[in-house]
C-alpha cells in the first residue's frame, strides 16, 4: 500500500508532564485516512495533519450507526524501541466486525502497515513512563449522503492516536461491579462480538445507573436466558474459583473476543495452569462468593490490562472478593502482560511487533 504523507507545518507542543495525560483526551499531530468507493475499493491512503473531518449532516453513520472501531497501543521500551502488541489480531477482529455489518474488508497487512506508519510519523508522542502508551484508535464508518440507507457506496477508514497516562496512576485499585439484570448489551445473532459504536450506545444507561449506585461498571448477563455472565463494560471478565481460572465462553457470539482475554488464556495454557472457557451463571458465582470459593475476579482489556474486582453485587447481595485486594493470579498476569508489552520481560510468546 502506498501512503502519502503530508506533515503538519504547525506542530503542537508534546505534553511533558505524563502524569496529566489521562486517557483519550489529547491527540497527536497527524491522522491516517483512507476511502473506499464502490467499483474502486480502498484508495488514497494518506497521513495528514490531525483535524476535524468534514461530514455531511445526512451521512449514513450519523443516522444508522454503521461504525466499527479497534483499540490497541504502542509501547516505548526502556531501550527506546516502540512496539505494538499483536496488531494482526486487531486487523482480523476489525474484519470480523466489518463482515457483520456488510462492510468491506481491509487487507490485514494494510491495517497493520497504516498503524505502524502513523505511529512512526508521530513517534515523538509515545510517552516514556512505564504504564504510559500511545493509544491507537482505528475506526471505520459508512459515509454516504442517503437517508434511505441504500447499499453503501462510500466508507472512510481513519486512525487517530492519543498519548495516554498510566491507567493505574494510583496503583491497582480493585473496582466495584454489579451484575445488571435489566438492560442487556447483546444477544445471540446480534452484534455483541463486534467492536461497534452501537454496542456502547446501548450500554450507556446501565453504566450510568451503576455509577449512580457507586459501582464503576456493570457485569452483563446474556440477553436470552439472563442467567449467564458475559463481560464487563469494555472488558472481558475472569474469575478464579477453586484454583481454576474460568471465563465465559465466546462461542455464542454475544461477547467481544478480547485480545487480552485470548492472550491470558494462551499464556495460562502454555504454562499448564488450569483454565476453562464455559458458561458461568450469576447464581454459580454468587454461590462461590457465599462459600468463599470465589478467590479472585478481574476484568481484562487493552486499556487496563488487568482490572481487579474487589466487590461484586447482584440484586441485594454484595460480596467482597479476596478482602477487596488484588489476588495473586491477577497480579502475576498483570506483571507478565505489562512486562511483555513494555519490553521488561522476554516475549516468549512472540506477541510483540516493532513499529520499525
Ligand atoms: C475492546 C473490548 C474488550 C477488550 O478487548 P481487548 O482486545 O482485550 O482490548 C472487551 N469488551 C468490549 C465490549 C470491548 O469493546
Amino acid at each position: 500500500m502506498e501512503i502519502k504523507v503530508t506533515k503538519t507545518t504547525n506542530p503542537k507542543p508534546i505534553p511533558q508532564d505524563e502524569s496529566t495525560l489521562g486517557f483519550g483526551l489529547k491527540f497527536t499531530d497527524h491522522m491516517f485516512l483512507m476511502d473506499w468507493d464502490e467499483g474502486i475499493g480502498w484508495h488514497d491512503a494518506r497521513i495528514v495533519p490531525y483535524g476535524p473531518l468534514e461530514i455531511d449532516p445526512a451521512s449514513t453513520v450519523l443516522h444508522y450507526a454503521l461504525e466499527i472501531f479497534e483499540g490497541l497501543k504502542a509501547y516505548r521500551t526502556a531501550e527506546g524501541k516502540i512496539q505494538l502488541f499483536r496488531p494482526i489480531e486487531n486487523a482480523r477482529r476489525m474484519n470480523r466486525s466489518a463482515a457483520r455489518f456488510s462492510m468491506p474488508d481491509i487487507p490485514e497487512e494494510d491495517f497493520v502497515e497504516a498503524v505502524k506508519a502513523l505511529v512512526d510519523v508521530d513517534s515523538a508522542w509515545v510517552p516514556y513512563g512505564f504504564g504510559t502508551s500511545l493509544y491507537i484508535r482505528p475506526f471505520y464508518f459508512a459515509d454516504q449522503v442517503d437517508l434511505a440507507l441504500h447499499k453503501v457506496k462510500h466508507y472512510r477508514f481513519v486512525i487517530i492516536v492519543s498519548p495516554s497516562g498510566s491507567y493505574y496512576a494510583e496503583g491497582l485499585n480493585p473496582v466495584k461491579i454489579m451484575i445488571e439484570d435489566e438492560d442487556v448489551r447483546a444477544v445471540r445473532g446480534g452484534t455483541g462480538f463486534t467492536k461497534c459504536g452501537g454496542n456502547y450506545a446501548a450500554s450507556q444507561r446501565a453504566g450510568d445507573r451503576a455509577m449512580g449506585k457507586g459501582y464503576s461498571q456493570v457485569l452483563w448477563l446474556d440477553g436470552v436466558e439472563r442467567k449467564y455472565v458475559e463481560e464487563v463494560g469494555a472488558m472481558n471478565i475472569m474469575f478464579k474459583i477453586d484454583g481454576v481460572v474460568v471465563t465465559p465462553s465466546i462461542a455464542e457470539g454475544s461477547i467481544l473476543p478480547g485480545i487480552t482475554r485470548k492472550s491470558i488464556l494462551e499464556y495460562l495454557r502454555a504454562k499448564g495452569i488450569p483454565c476453562e472457557e464455559r458458561k458461568i451463571s450469576a447464581e454459580e458465582l454468587m454461590e462461590a462468593a457465599r462459600t468463599g470459593r470465589l478467590e479472585e475476579a478481574f476484568g481484562c482489556g487493552t486499556a487496563a490490562v488487568i482490572s481487579p474486582v474487589g466487590t461484586l453485587a447482584f440484586k441485594d447481595e454484595v460480596y467482597e472478593i479476596n478482602g477487596g485486594k488484588i489476588g495473586e493470579t491477577s497480579q502475576w498476569l498483570y506483571d507478565t502482560l505489562t512486562g511483555i508489552q513494555w519490553g521488561k520481560i522476554e516475549d516468549e510468546m512472540g506477541w510483540v511487533v516493532p513499529v520499525k
